[in-house]
């Protein structure tokens, strides 16, 4: 597994994803991270755990594992808060580790029926407590026991 020095993903501590996301866990082959802006009720980023920019340069057994976390994840966000439609975005062209974004939307709701952006200039924070039991419930639903 490549690691990056100083890489939003690669760092356990770094400050940008720290300001963005929580971690929720490790998932097979992803790491899961709740999105701190809840404007999307549910949304989270997988990121693949080794520093690789591109699906095609995963092993064949990594890009199995990955889609299939990012697909697990997605069914999750679906099945605990009910959305519509879950989008999918994997941008990364100044952050060059492989990361989908889930982003669930909701028929009437925020951004329905255009693409979501990345950032939001009015985003919806929640309380400690509420974003807890949200990673508790995804890691219960995910059955992820690894940090
Ligand atoms: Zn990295």
């Amino acid at each position: 597994m490549a690691t990056a020095p100083d890489c939003f993903y690669c760092d356990p501590n770094h400050e940008g994803r720290l300001a963005l996301m929580m971690r929720v866990g490790k998932m097979r082959e992803g790491v899961l991270y709740l999105f701190k802006d809840q404007a999307h009720k549910g949304r989270c980023v997988v990121a693949v755990d080794d520093h690789k920019a591109e699906l095609f340069d995963l092993t064949e057994q990594q890009r199995h594992d990955y889609m299939d976390d990012v697909s697990d994840a997605a069914a999750a966000v679906k099945k605990l808060w009910g959305c519509t439609k879950i989008n999918y975005g994997a941008y990364g062209d100044k952050l060059p580790h492989l990361h989908f974004h889930i982003v669930p939307k909701y028929e009437g709701g925020f951004e329905f029926g255009g693409s979501f952006a990345i950032g939001n200039d009015q985003p919806v924070f929640l309380s400690d407590e509420e974003y807890a039991e949200m990673i508790a419930q995804l890691k219960a639903e995910l059955n992820i026991t690894k940090d």
